[in-house]
């Protein structure tokens, strides 16, 4: 149960050593999607220099449009594998239907995305693996439906989960979403379980990923995913809100810097 009456102490989800919850602080940087090997595992050994311990791309990618780049789909999982492998690091990437799964063996942390938030089979089918799920929130979900969809996963055994605020839509259209980081402190009181913030979709803007990177962290977040693209202008996906590892590493650093101070 997600619940955080049914379960006071904060859950802390080990990945390949690497434990996200209670009181850690993790960032997962990478690609929006995985283009090519070089371009993997180039950013995968810049980002895990600079202080991101898990590696994000998308492989199978949820793309509003039918005729934009779908990604390099388990051709793509092999490439993220491989870099992982070479930097050191776990990886995380998301699933958009129960029949990739096969694909996901060697995936240390499964990602459902925000447009499959209510895709009721696929959580169930989820709770019944054993890895853990990182469960982003649907543009329109409320909070509550944002737990009642981790309990999904909970209800069927596995109970790995880690939320992610991913910014919502509202009426504001000058930002990609609108990043609700009263999410953070309040879901903080609803569950027990991890909670991360996603500000490269959260915002759609690459000069907003830091500050909204620092109030995450502040406010007690624990952890981020960033979009980190070595060349973000020539990015097959996301560009305008991917940061160059260079950028990716002052951010990091600066987090680190007011970590003491929450
Ligand atoms: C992503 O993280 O690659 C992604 C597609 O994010 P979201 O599901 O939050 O839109
Ligand atoms: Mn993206």
């Amino acid at each position: 149960c997600a619940n955080r009456k049914m379960h006071q102490t904060d859950t802390v989800i080990d990945v390949g050593g690497v434990k996200i919850g209670g009181g850690t602080f993790q960032i997962m940087a990478g690609p929006c999607s995985i283009e090519s090997q070089e371009q993997i595992s180039e950013i995968a050994v810049a980002v895990k220099a600079a202080g991101a311990s898990i590696l994000r791309g998308g492989a199978f990618k949820p793309r509003t449009s039918p005729y934009a780049f779908q990604g390099l789909r388990e051709k793509g999982l092999e490439m993220l594998i491989n870099a992982s492998r070479q930097a050191g690091m776990p990886v995380v990437t998301e699933i958009m239907d129960i029949s990739q799964l096969p694909y996901f063996e060697d995936v240390d942390v499964i990602q459902v995305g925000a447009r499959n938030m209510q895709n009721f089979e696929l959580l169930k089918e989820l709770g019944k693996t054993d890895k853990p799920i990182l469960l982003k929130r649907g543009f329109s979900a409320t909070l509550t439906e944002l737990l009642m969809s981790a309990e999904y996963i909970m209800a069927g055994g596995n109970e790995k989960v880690i939320l992610c605020e991913r910014g919502i839509r509202t009426f504001a259209t000058d930002t990609r979403n609108t990043l609700d980081l009263s999410a953070i402190p309040l879901l903080r009181r609803m569950t027990h379980l991890p909670i991360i913030v996603d500000p490269s979709h959260g915002t759609g803007i690459r000069s907003l990923v830091k500050p909204m990177a620092l109030a995450s962290a502040i406010i007690g977040a624990d952890g981020l995913m960033v979009e980190v693209h070595n060349h973000p202008e020539k990015a097959w996906c996301d560009g305008q809100q991917s940061i160059t590892p260079e950028t990716f590493a002052d951010v990091a650093k600066c987090v680190r810097d007011v970590l003491p101070y929450r």
